[in-house]
């Protein structure tokens, strides 16, 4: 299974629908655990995330191609989530009724585990509530904090606010 960044168009910064569908991970493979979600817009001279990952899952054939990604290969460790610049990867993985998603997130305060949060669209729009399962830390301080969300916004929620 692999998503080939293809020609992801930039519509106000913001993705289409098609092009949501574009970059969503197979959900049986969402399914099985924490799989990436590469939202990356702009042909920019960058491989950060092809370096940080520690399982080749991600390929940057030339530095201002678009990632690709391979859903087999990934293991959902983050670590992409927490080195890219443009804040554009994330983590879902599906359970049932619920959907867990990790976002990028730079702000104070920080996050706790057990927080209520808002989680907010590409927009930046409120969605709904969400709780705070997992904080992760780079070692610069960006943080990739998972939160718990209704299963069918596991393709809007990409970012909270406290
Ligand atoms: S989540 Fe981990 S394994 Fe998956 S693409 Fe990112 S760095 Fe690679
Ligand atoms: S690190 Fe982020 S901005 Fe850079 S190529 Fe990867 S997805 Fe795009």
């Amino acid at each position: 299974m692999e998503y080939d960044g293809g020609d992801i168009m930039k519509e106000a910064g913001i993705l289409s629908k098609e092009e949501i569908e574009k970059v969503t991970p197979p959900l049986d493979r969402a399914e099985k655990g924490p799989v990436a979600v590469i939202e990356c817009l702009e042909k920019i001279p960058c491989d950060a995330c092809g370096w940080a990952c520690p399982f080749d899952a991600i390929i940057k054939e030339r530095i201002t191609v678009p990632p690709k990604i391979d859903y087999d290969k990934c293991t959902g460790c983050g670590q992409c989530v927490l080195v890219c610049p443009g804040l554009a990867i994330f983590l879902i993985e599906l359970d049932g009724e619920k959907a867990k998603v990790t976002v990028p997130y730079e702000f104070l305060p920080e996050p706790r585990v057990g927080q209520e949060v808002v989680a907010l669209d590409r927009r930046g729009l409120p969605v709904t509530k969400a709780k705070v399962l997992k904080v992760m830390r780079s070692k610069d301080k960006t943080l990739a904090v998972t939160i718990e969300v209704p299963r069918e916004l596991f393709m809007e929620v990409r970012g909270i606010r406290i």
